[in-house]
Protein backbone atom coordinates (compact mmCIF):
# COMPACT_ATOMS: atom_id res chain seq x y z
CA UNK A 1 0.00 0.00 0.00
CA UNK A 2 1.11 3.31 -1.19
CA UNK A 3 -0.77 6.10 0.09
CA UNK A 4 -0.73 7.55 3.05
CA UNK A 5 -2.85 6.22 5.68
CA UNK A 6 -6.11 8.06 6.49
CA UNK A 7 -6.10 8.39 9.84
CA UNK A 8 -2.05 8.78 11.70
CA UNK A 9 -2.60 8.21 15.81
CA UNK A 10 0.64 9.37 17.73
CA UNK A 11 0.96 8.02 21.30
CA UNK A 12 3.20 9.32 24.20
CA UNK A 13 3.96 6.75 26.94
CA UNK A 14 6.10 5.24 29.67
CA UNK A 15 4.63 1.95 27.96
CA UNK A 16 5.39 1.94 24.33
CA UNK A 17 5.13 -1.77 24.55
CA UNK A 18 1.23 -1.74 25.73
CA UNK A 19 0.47 -0.39 21.72
CA UNK A 20 -1.37 -1.39 19.94
CA UNK A 21 -2.33 -4.15 22.07
CA UNK A 22 -5.81 -5.19 20.96
CA UNK A 23 -6.44 -2.89 18.09
CA UNK A 24 -3.15 -4.81 16.71
CA UNK A 25 -6.30 -7.89 16.26
CA UNK A 26 -9.62 -8.24 14.61
CA UNK A 27 -10.98 -5.43 12.26
CA UNK A 28 -8.68 -2.60 13.35
CA UNK A 29 -5.56 -4.44 12.94
CA UNK A 30 -6.41 -5.88 9.68
CA UNK A 31 -6.98 -2.39 8.72
CA UNK A 32 -4.08 -1.41 10.20
CA UNK A 33 -2.33 -3.61 8.43
CA UNK A 34 -3.73 -2.58 4.70
CA UNK A 35 -3.02 1.27 5.67
CA UNK A 36 -5.90 2.72 6.65
CA UNK A 37 -4.76 3.53 9.53
CA UNK A 38 -1.32 3.75 11.89
CA UNK A 39 0.07 3.91 14.95
CA UNK A 40 2.95 4.92 16.40
CA UNK A 41 4.03 4.82 20.46
CA UNK A 42 6.71 7.13 21.26
CA UNK A 43 8.43 6.01 24.55
CA UNK A 44 8.33 9.63 26.92
CA UNK A 45 11.57 8.50 29.13
CA UNK A 46 13.64 9.10 25.09
CA UNK A 47 12.94 12.93 26.07
CA UNK A 48 14.79 12.86 29.14
CA UNK A 49 17.75 15.04 29.36
CA UNK A 50 19.73 13.59 32.99
CA UNK A 51 21.92 10.56 33.36
CA UNK A 52 19.03 8.68 35.36
CA UNK A 53 16.20 9.52 32.59
CA UNK A 54 14.51 10.79 35.10
CA UNK A 55 10.35 11.71 33.91
CA UNK A 56 8.70 12.42 37.09
CA UNK A 57 9.20 14.47 40.43
CA UNK A 58 7.62 14.61 43.79
CA UNK A 59 4.34 16.90 43.92
CA UNK A 60 4.82 20.59 44.49
CA UNK A 61 3.32 21.45 47.79
CA UNK A 62 3.91 17.90 49.00
CA UNK A 63 1.03 14.83 49.03
CA UNK A 64 1.55 11.48 47.87
CA UNK A 65 2.53 10.04 43.87
CA UNK A 66 4.75 11.70 41.78
CA UNK A 67 4.29 13.81 38.40
CA UNK A 68 5.08 13.98 34.84
CA UNK A 69 7.64 16.73 34.50
CA UNK A 70 6.73 19.47 32.07
CA UNK A 71 10.11 19.99 30.24
CA UNK A 72 10.24 16.32 29.25
CA UNK A 73 6.76 15.96 28.42
CA UNK A 74 6.65 19.18 25.71
CA UNK A 75 9.92 17.59 24.46
CA UNK A 76 8.29 14.64 23.62
CA UNK A 77 4.62 16.64 22.65
CA UNK A 78 6.59 19.09 20.40
CA UNK A 79 8.77 16.37 18.46
CA UNK A 80 6.07 14.59 17.38
CA UNK A 81 4.03 17.39 16.38
CA UNK A 82 6.27 19.87 14.82
CA UNK A 83 3.57 21.22 11.92
CA UNK A 84 1.30 19.08 13.32
CA UNK A 85 -2.77 20.11 13.12
CA UNK A 86 -3.96 17.00 15.02
CA UNK A 87 -5.93 17.53 17.75
CA UNK A 88 -3.72 16.61 21.23
CA UNK A 89 -5.53 15.18 23.77
CA UNK A 90 -4.35 14.12 27.38
CA UNK A 91 -5.95 11.03 29.26
CA UNK A 92 -7.38 12.08 32.36
CA UNK A 93 -10.31 11.37 34.90
CA UNK A 94 -10.94 15.20 35.00
CA UNK A 95 -11.41 15.18 31.32
CA UNK A 96 -14.61 15.62 29.76
CA UNK A 97 -16.25 12.74 29.60
CA UNK A 98 -15.86 11.19 25.67
CA UNK A 99 -19.06 10.78 23.75
CA UNK A 100 -19.86 8.93 20.32
CA UNK A 101 -20.03 12.65 19.24
CA UNK A 102 -16.62 13.43 19.72
CA UNK A 103 -15.55 9.90 18.46
CA UNK A 104 -16.83 11.08 15.19
CA UNK A 105 -15.48 14.38 14.93
CA UNK A 106 -11.93 12.76 15.71
CA UNK A 107 -12.59 10.12 13.26
CA UNK A 108 -13.31 12.95 10.64
CA UNK A 109 -9.99 14.14 11.43
CA UNK A 110 -6.43 13.53 9.94
CA UNK A 111 -5.63 12.08 13.27
CA UNK A 112 -4.85 12.27 16.96
CA UNK A 113 -2.10 12.76 19.40
CA UNK A 114 -2.94 11.17 22.79
CA UNK A 115 -0.72 11.95 25.85
CA UNK A 116 -0.71 8.84 28.79
CA UNK A 117 -0.15 10.10 32.34
CA UNK A 118 0.73 8.04 34.79
CA UNK A 119 1.35 8.33 38.68
CA UNK A 120 -0.56 11.44 40.31
CA UNK A 121 -0.72 12.69 36.96
CA UNK A 122 1.24 15.34 35.27
CA UNK A 123 2.13 19.22 35.51
CA UNK A 124 -0.52 21.75 34.92
CA UNK A 125 1.55 23.99 33.37
CA UNK A 126 2.26 21.53 30.13
CA UNK A 127 -1.35 20.83 30.12
CA UNK A 128 -1.93 24.69 29.52
CA UNK A 129 1.35 25.61 27.50
CA UNK A 130 0.44 22.57 24.95
CA UNK A 131 -3.20 23.34 24.92
CA UNK A 132 -3.64 19.41 26.38
CA UNK A 133 -7.89 18.28 25.70
CA UNK A 134 -8.24 16.43 28.57
CA UNK A 135 -10.36 13.14 27.76
CA UNK A 136 -12.09 11.25 30.63
CA UNK A 137 -13.22 7.50 29.58
CA UNK A 138 -15.48 7.47 32.93
CA UNK A 139 -15.61 8.68 36.73
CA UNK A 140 -13.38 5.84 37.89
CA UNK A 141 -9.46 6.21 38.25
CA UNK A 142 -7.21 3.84 36.16
CA UNK A 143 -3.29 3.25 37.06
CA UNK A 144 -2.55 5.10 33.57
CA UNK A 145 -3.36 6.32 30.71
CA UNK A 146 -2.91 3.62 28.28
CA UNK A 147 -6.14 1.31 28.92
CA UNK A 148 -7.89 4.68 28.29
CA UNK A 149 -5.88 5.63 25.26
CA UNK A 150 -6.85 2.41 23.21
CA UNK A 151 -10.18 2.95 24.06
CA UNK A 152 -10.24 6.04 22.73
CA UNK A 153 -8.54 5.04 19.20
CA UNK A 154 -10.87 1.76 19.30
CA UNK A 155 -14.27 3.78 19.36
CA UNK A 156 -12.65 6.16 16.59
CA UNK A 157 -10.86 3.39 14.45
CA UNK A 158 -13.86 1.21 14.30
CA UNK A 159 -15.87 3.88 12.44
CA UNK A 160 -13.15 4.95 9.88
CA UNK A 161 -14.73 4.37 6.27
CA UNK A 162 -13.86 1.05 5.38
CA UNK A 163 -12.95 -0.49 8.97
CA UNK A 164 -15.87 -2.13 10.00
CA UNK A 165 -17.10 -5.23 7.59
CA UNK A 166 -20.79 -3.49 6.67
CA UNK A 167 -20.58 0.08 7.24
CA UNK A 168 -24.37 0.36 7.40
CA UNK A 169 -23.87 -1.38 10.92
CA UNK A 170 -23.08 1.21 12.46
CA UNK A 171 -25.79 3.66 11.95
CA UNK A 172 -28.30 2.29 14.39
CA UNK A 173 -26.06 1.95 17.16
CA UNK A 174 -26.13 3.27 20.84
CA UNK A 175 -25.60 6.43 20.82
CA UNK A 176 -26.03 7.27 17.46
CA UNK A 177 -29.59 8.37 17.34
CA UNK A 178 -29.66 9.78 21.53
CA UNK A 179 -30.92 5.99 22.53
CA UNK A 180 -29.45 3.29 23.24
CA UNK A 181 -29.91 0.10 20.79
CA UNK A 182 -32.47 -2.39 20.73
CA UNK A 183 -31.75 -5.86 21.75
CA UNK A 184 -30.23 -8.66 19.41
CA UNK A 185 -31.58 -12.05 18.70
CA UNK A 186 -30.40 -15.02 16.52
CA UNK A 187 -31.20 -18.21 15.56
CA UNK A 188 -32.45 -21.16 17.51
CA UNK A 189 -35.75 -19.44 16.91
CA UNK A 190 -36.61 -21.21 20.55
CA UNK A 191 -33.61 -21.39 23.13
CA UNK A 192 -34.35 -22.81 27.03
CA UNK A 193 -38.13 -21.98 26.39
CA UNK A 194 -37.11 -18.62 25.02
CA UNK A 195 -38.84 -17.52 21.89
CA UNK A 196 -37.05 -14.73 19.33
CA UNK A 197 -40.06 -12.07 19.32
CA UNK A 198 -42.00 -12.73 16.67
CA UNK A 199 -42.21 -9.31 15.29
CA UNK A 200 -38.92 -10.40 14.22
CA UNK A 201 -39.66 -12.98 12.09
CA UNK A 202 -42.47 -11.86 10.85
CA UNK A 203 -40.74 -10.70 7.74
CA UNK A 204 -42.77 -7.14 8.18
CA UNK A 205 -40.00 -4.85 7.89
CA UNK A 206 -42.27 -1.81 8.72
CA UNK A 207 -43.52 -3.07 11.90
CA UNK A 208 -39.61 -4.29 12.90
CA UNK A 209 -38.64 -1.02 12.53
CA UNK A 210 -41.03 0.20 15.01
CA UNK A 211 -40.69 -2.66 17.44
CA UNK A 212 -36.91 -1.85 17.34
CA UNK A 213 -37.37 2.01 17.72
CA UNK A 214 -39.85 0.87 20.74
CA UNK A 215 -37.83 -1.03 22.35
CA UNK A 216 -34.80 1.40 21.71
CA UNK A 217 -36.45 4.34 23.64
CA UNK A 218 -38.03 1.98 26.37
CA UNK A 219 -34.49 0.69 27.08
CA UNK A 220 -33.40 4.33 27.22
CA UNK A 221 -36.22 5.37 29.63
CA UNK A 222 -35.30 2.92 32.02
CA UNK A 223 -31.40 2.81 31.39
CA UNK A 224 -30.29 6.60 30.40
CA UNK A 225 -32.85 8.89 31.11
CA UNK A 226 -30.09 11.66 30.81
CA UNK A 227 -29.66 10.82 27.19
CA UNK A 228 -33.42 11.76 26.63
CA UNK A 229 -33.16 14.83 28.21
CA UNK A 230 -30.28 15.81 26.26
N1 LIG B 1 -4.48 11.72 40.63
C1 LIG B 1 -5.28 11.73 39.46
C2 LIG B 1 -5.42 10.30 38.87
C3 LIG B 1 -4.16 9.80 38.26
S1 LIG B 1 -4.41 8.23 37.51
C4 LIG B 1 -6.66 12.27 39.80
O1 LIG B 1 -7.13 12.03 40.91
O2 LIG B 1 -7.29 12.91 38.95
C5 LIG B 1 -3.01 8.12 36.44
C6 LIG B 1 -3.28 8.39 34.97
O3 LIG B 1 -4.23 7.45 34.49
C7 LIG B 1 -3.88 9.74 34.65
O4 LIG B 1 -2.88 10.73 34.51
C8 LIG B 1 -4.59 9.47 33.34
O5 LIG B 1 -3.71 9.59 32.23
C9 LIG B 1 -5.02 8.03 33.46
N2 LIG B 1 -6.43 7.88 33.82
C10 LIG B 1 -6.91 7.43 35.00
N3 LIG B 1 -8.25 7.40 35.01
C11 LIG B 1 -8.66 7.81 33.79
C12 LIG B 1 -9.94 7.99 33.18
N4 LIG B 1 -11.08 7.74 33.83
N5 LIG B 1 -9.98 8.43 31.90
C13 LIG B 1 -8.83 8.71 31.23
N6 LIG B 1 -7.60 8.55 31.75
C14 LIG B 1 -7.50 8.11 33.02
Amino acid sequence: MTDAPAFRATVLTLYPEMFPGHLGYSLAGKAMERGQWALDAVQIRDFATDRHRTVDDTPAGGGAGMVLKPDVLARAIDTVSDNDTRPRLLMSPRGKPLTQKRVRELAAGEGVIIVCGRFEGVDQRVIDARQLEEVSIGDYVLSGGEPAALTVLDAIVRILPGVMGNDLSGLNESFEGGLLEHPHYTRPQEWEGRDIPAVLTSGNHGAIDKWRREQAVKLTRERRPDLLDE
